[in-house]
């Protein structure tokens, strides 16, 4: 069985330290469903801080990573300094990374190459536009952002990879996928890995869905048969990220 995965993605939030202080004191308070697997992605600014004061049964992931261990890349980090900071998770592919800076789904697959052999679990995203949606193009251009990394992969690396289904029309804008959308785009997805990969990554693999999950809509989400969790922007901010985690209670 796939275990439940919630992720928050803080993106470039909280704004100050005293924000952030009051958003770990919400999560280290809350009951949490010890059957969820739980990750928080706070900037890299603040990964140690949290690291040392957030409950053990919550994990945390990195928002991003470069393709190399060390050297002349400025601003950047490297996936094996994250890995030596004891940092399991980074998220790579994310949609506002491929379009405000223009990563490609090559580039996404080194990184994710470099991810794993670092040691790092890698929560993938990929996902359509409106205008790819209304085009009827939503599985294809999944299947394009998956390819480059189905090839950069082994069949044993994807038991450390959990990929985010992230409508680029759902995120950020209270205009949540509906269940039928959900579930009809992760079923292409898991078809895909079938024939792309093997039918048992297909079958093992976490599909979660993110953009615009909210305390409201999550129940009926977590229902669909090939929903396994979320990626939460927004709401991961907000006390309602614990209902979300605890969505299959
Ligand atoms: P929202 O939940 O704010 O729509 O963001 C989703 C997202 O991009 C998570 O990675």
């Amino acid at each position: 069985a796939r275990q439940f995965f919630v992720g928050g993605n803080f993106k470039m939030n909280p704004a100050t330290r005293e924000a952030k202080k009051a958003l770990i004191k919400v999560l280290n308070d809350a009951d949490i469903d010890p059957s969820t697997e739980v990750v928080i992605a706070p900037p890299h600014l603040y990964l140690f801080a949290i690291l040392e004061s957030i409950r053990k049964d919550i994990k945390v992931s990195a928002q991003n990573c470069y393709c190399k261990d060390a050297g002349a890349f400025t601003g950047e980090v490297s996936p094996r300094q994250l890995a030596d900071a004891e940092i399991p998770y980074v998220i790579l592919g994310h949609s506002e990374r491929r379009t405000l800076l223009h990563e490609s789904s090559e580039f996404v697959a080194q990184k994710t190459r470099a991810a794993l052999d670092s040691g790092l679990s890698v929560i993938l995203c990929i996902g359509e536009t409106l205008q790819e949606r209304e085009a009827g193009e939503t599985a294809k251009v999944c299947e394009a952002q998956l390819k480059p990394v189905v090839k950069a992969l082994k069949e044993g690396d994807w038991s450390k990879i959990v990929v985010a289904y992230e409508p680029v029309w759902a995120i950020g804008t209270g205009k949540v996928a509906t269940p039928q959308q959900a579930q009809d785009t992760h079923a292409d997805i898991r078809t895909f890995l079938s024939t792309a990969v093997s039918p048992v990554v297909a079958s093992s693999t976490r599909l979660i869905y993110g953009g615009s999950v909210s305390a409201a809509n999550c129940k009926e989400l977590s229902d669909l048969p090939d929903v396994d969790g979320f990626l939460v922007g927004g709401a991961s901010l907000k006390p309602e990220f614990v209902d979300i985690i605890n969505s299959k209670r």
